[in-house]
């Protein structure tokens, strides 16, 4: 999946952001590392008789503020490292949204692609199997992520109440509404990702309606940002990505309609006849916006970031950019949307999710969408003014909101 390692680009991350704090070394030790990592080995039987190992981590990263959270990746690519970035990533998400939790992440190594959907099922109920003493509503709230869906977590809630002899909508969230799901949870991700678009636009005075867009990834996020941008602002999607490549009209692309070709031909190349291009090629665009939604970290590095036109980038992935990748962005006065400030909407829904099936009480996709609207706006705002203040770029600022309410917690409860 990724060229870095994405572990090292987080631990780099934070130690730019404990230089910035002035964190002392014991400190620094602790959020340097996971505080928990549990490698398990997934026998499943498969249609044809045989039966295959999976190999699935839980990585159980900082719950100063709360139970862990974070998703669960299906990936035939999934390493150990890219769990344990993606599970820090998911602790500072969690904490500059200022939600009552810590940060997780999960995988198996797997390709969902070739898997019938009997064998998804035994395997997503294995992993439960061997996984359910670590995790639990108030210890460990595991979601989806690439290629799990709602029909996996509904699969994993089952066989985890079924283990523990009664319903337990809370432990994970991303389920389907009939068995205790969110509305509004399906696009959360892309929604909070726009509503922070949004701010960025009017400091930056830059008019979304008519603004050019390129979309790197063609996904689940990538395919809701690239509809939401066109439904909320009026911007014009000019280009999309995937993993074979990517298609690029200056008049714009009708999304539907390519959304429609990539599901008939699962690639977004070849659409209306238009011309391959690579990745780099597209991100070179002369275009205002870039969402970065493909699940390939480090893919904007220092030498792709000096070519990049746009005025701003939309963190939709987790980890597109590399350290030198983003000193190049800020000297050339790009503002980038960190991913876990832009993609936080997913387990912002989440947090609601578990809020929901606490108190069996569950509220409208209005009610879902203010507070969601409210929460990214607010700590958007909360990173700009700590990037002004510190005049630090907007990774560094959101490092600092983020990272400062974790060592809070942890000081009061007297780790350090
Ligand atoms: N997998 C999503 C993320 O990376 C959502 C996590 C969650 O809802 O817990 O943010």
């Amino acid at each position: 999946m990724s060229k870095v390692n994405p572990f090292e680009m987080a631990q780099q991350q934070l130690l730019d952001c404990a230089k910035i704090l002035n964190l002392e070394q014991g400190v620094v030790d602790i959020l340097l590392q996971p505080q928990k990592q549990i490698q398990v080995s997934i026998p499943v039987k498969m249609d044809n008789g045989t039966t295959r190992v999976f190999q699935g981590f839980r990585v159980q990263y900082n719950n100063a503020l709360g139970p862990y959270k974070g998703g669960i990746r299906f990936h035939p690519d999934e390493t150990i490292d890219t769990v344990r970035a993606l599970a820090a990533w998911m602790t500072w998400k969690g904490s500059v949204l200022g939600l009552p939790l810590g940060g997780g992440k999960g995988g198996v190594i797997c390709n969902p692609k070739e898997m019938s959907e009997g064998e998804l099922e035994r395997l997503s109920r294995g992993y439960i199997r061997a996984l359910w003493q670590h995790i639990g509503p108030d210890m460990d709230v595991p979601a989806p992520d690439v290629y799990t869906t709602g029909q996996i977590m509904a699969w994993m809630m089952d066989e985890y109440s079924v283990i523990s002899g009664k319903n337990q909508y809370g432990v994970v969230t991303g389920k389907p509404i009939v068995v205790g799901g969110s509305l509004g949870r399906g696009d959360a991700t892309a929604k909070g990702g726009m509503y922070t678009l949004r701010e960025a636009a009017k400091e930056l005075k830059l008019d979304l309606s008519k603004a050019k867009v390129a979309v790197l990834g063609f996904g689940n996020a990538g395919t809701f940002a690239a509809t939401l941008a066109q439904e909320m602002f009026g911007s014009k999607i000019v280009a999309v990505t995937d993993s074979k490549g990517g298609v690029y009209d200056e008049n714009g692309l009708d999304i539907a309609a390519l959304a429609d070709h990539k599901n008939k031909t699962r690639s977004v190349i070849g659409f209306k006849g238009l011309k391959t291009l690579t990745n780099e090629d597209v991100l070179a665009l002369p275009v205002d916006i870039i969402v970065a939604a493909a699940p390939d970290e480090g893919a904007i590095n220092g030498k792709v970031a000096a070519t990049i036109k746009a005025k701003v980038i939309c963190e939709l992935a987790n980890g597109p950019t590399t350290p030198d990748g983003d000193a190049t962005l800020h000297k050339n006065g790009v503002h980038v949307i960190p991913d876990f400030l832009c993609n936080a909407g997913g387990v912002t829904v989440s947090y609601y999710e578990m809020v929901q099936n606490m108190y069996m009480h569950y509220w409208s996709i209005d009610e879902v969408y203010a507070k969601l609207d409210k929460a990214m706006t607010k700590s958007y705002h909360e990173v700009l003014a700590a990037s002004k203040e510190y005049k630090i770029n907007m990774r560094q600022a959101a490092y600092v909101v983020a990272v400062k309410r974790v060592v809070e917690a942890m000081k009061v409860r007297g780790w350090v």
